[in-house]
């Protein structure tokens, strides 16, 4: 345990908000052996990179960012850089981390996060490197610390991995098969939360829509049993989640945004594309009428439900037409925002054997066309909030200007306006002023 007293650790987090939860619970680890954090890499004894496989872009910039641990390595010899994340899940990158990259002490993934101040206590104890991966692991582990990023809101996984294989996404390989966590354990966390100044949190899983939680009781409970659970829980006051995948969304669920007070008018859906052609070559399980009807029925019973998704530009084979079919469902169903990708091509995946790959120069004329649409219908959108009156949830200062506070609604917009500090991590009443396209101004009630 001594061994890590009083040592300085940095992490740097790519990628998603299940990324950011695992380095939570990282930090959370190292600090309860008595670890400080320390927001510079240059000043740390210890440094830990939580890699993301999702984007050709994430790869590149890891690399990058491992090329400069090299220096740190030879100011100091007793300095410890780390390595894991769903890239470490894939023995190719293992290959060349270790071969390309000799500085790297401790390499881990995805399925053994909990393993990780061991690891380190025998890279100190014994002066050696460590390479731990699991392939998967069918059991979870409760009950790990977590150092919270933000005070007043926070991420729970109810589930881990993907059974869904869409050809172009490497998650299923990395995060392995599904598995739920029982609802009791959710529910004590999300109290014990609640018990510590938490108001609002975030269930993660990848496609939560599929939790399916055994109980104590020994029946099982789905995604939507667990919204009503959470949202009997005393303190709490907003419910959100992330991810949803169509194929599995429900009218139960649906249903659960009118009775559920606490879950707060907002659905991210990604839709990736919007031809049925492409669709069925990413295997999403879904047409494009599917979709819009789903949409159609969130809106019929929340009439002022946000939406938001996740659209792939450039697959393989995309057409034309296909990319025109892209752009009109966009349209029609008016995101409140949108990340929008080129398509990049995931060793390991399905689609990045397919044949006809889309040259860059048309990925990139379609990609800049998408983002007209998406930023003309978040501009619409918002523009529509003028006037209005929203309870907004004050998350801190602005990062472009210190005198002004932002916050997100509950429809998960963000809202500048000027305010008291003190106002931070408590439930507002703000008059929006104006709507923006990617965000609204608005003042205090
Ligand atoms: S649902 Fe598809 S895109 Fe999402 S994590 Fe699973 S395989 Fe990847």
């Amino acid at each position: 345990m001594d061994l890590l007293k009083g040592k300085k650790y940095n992490i740097i987090t790519f990628g998603c908000q299940m990324n950011e939860h695992d380095s939570e619970t990282i930090s959370g680890m190292l600090q309860e052996r008595g670890c400080q954090e320390t927001f510079s890499k240059d000043d740390s004894d210890i440094t830990i990179i939580n890699t993301c496989s999702i984007r050709e872009n994430a790869d590149k910039r890891f690399f990058g960012t491992l090329g400069q641990l090299k220096k740190l390595k030879e100011k100091n010899p007793e300095y410890v850089a780390c390595v894991c994340g769903c890239m470490m899940q894939q023995q190719h990158i293992i290959d060349t981390v270790k071969s390309k990259y000799p500085w790297v002490d401790i390499i881990f993934g995805t399925h053994n996060i909990h393993r990780f101040p061991q690891l380190l206590e025998k890279v100190y104890g014994e002066k050696k490197k460590m390479a731990e991966i699991f392939e998967d692991s069918p059991e979870i582990v409760e009950g790990l610390p977590s150092k919270r990023l933000y005070k007043h809101k926070a991420f729970v996984n109810v589930m881990y991995g993907c059974n869904n294989f869409c050809t172009y996404c490497i998650v299923p390989y990395t995060r392995g098969r599904e598995k739920s966590r029982s609802p009791e354990d959710i529910v004590k966390e999300i109290r014990t939360l609640t018990g510590d100044g938490v108001k609002e949190v975030t269930l993660l899983g990848q496609n939560v829509n599929s939790y399916r939680g055994a109980g104590g009781n020994g029946k099982f409970y789905d995604f939507a049993d667990l919204i009503y659970m959470i949202n009997d829980i005393e303190g709490l006051e907003r419910i959100r989640f992330m991810t949803s995948h169509p194929k599995d969304l429900s009218d139960k669920l649906i249903q659960a945004y009118v009775d559920c007070e606490k879950l707060c008018n907002y659905i991210h859906l990604p839709v990736q594309a919007g031809s049925n052609t492409v669709l069925s070559r990413m295997n999403r399980h879904y047409t494009r009428e599917k979709y819009l009807e789903l949409v159609h029925k969130l809106r019929k019973a929340v009439p002022d439900i946000t939406i938001s998704t996740d659209i792939i530009v450039g697959f393989p084979g995309e057409t034309d037409e296909d990319f025109r079919e892209t752009l009109s469902l966009v349209r029609e169903v008016e995101y409140d925002s949108a990340f929008t990708f080129l398509y990049s091509v995931r060793k390991g995946t399905p689609a990045a054997e397919y044949e006809d790959q889309i040259p860059e120069e048309i990925k990139h004329r379609r990609f800049d066309s998408l983002v007209d649409a998406v930023n003309e219908g978040s501009a619409r959108r918002n523009a529509l909030y003028k006037g209005r009156v929203e309870k907004v949830l004050v998350e801190g200062v602005s990062k472009k200007n210190e005198h002004t506070l932002t916050g997100r609604t509950e429809g998960f917009k963000l809202v500048d306006f000027k305010g008291d500090r003190d106002l931070i991590g408590q439930i507002i009443d703000v008059e929006i002023t104006e709507g923006k396209t990617f965000s609204l101004a608005g003042k205090v009630l």
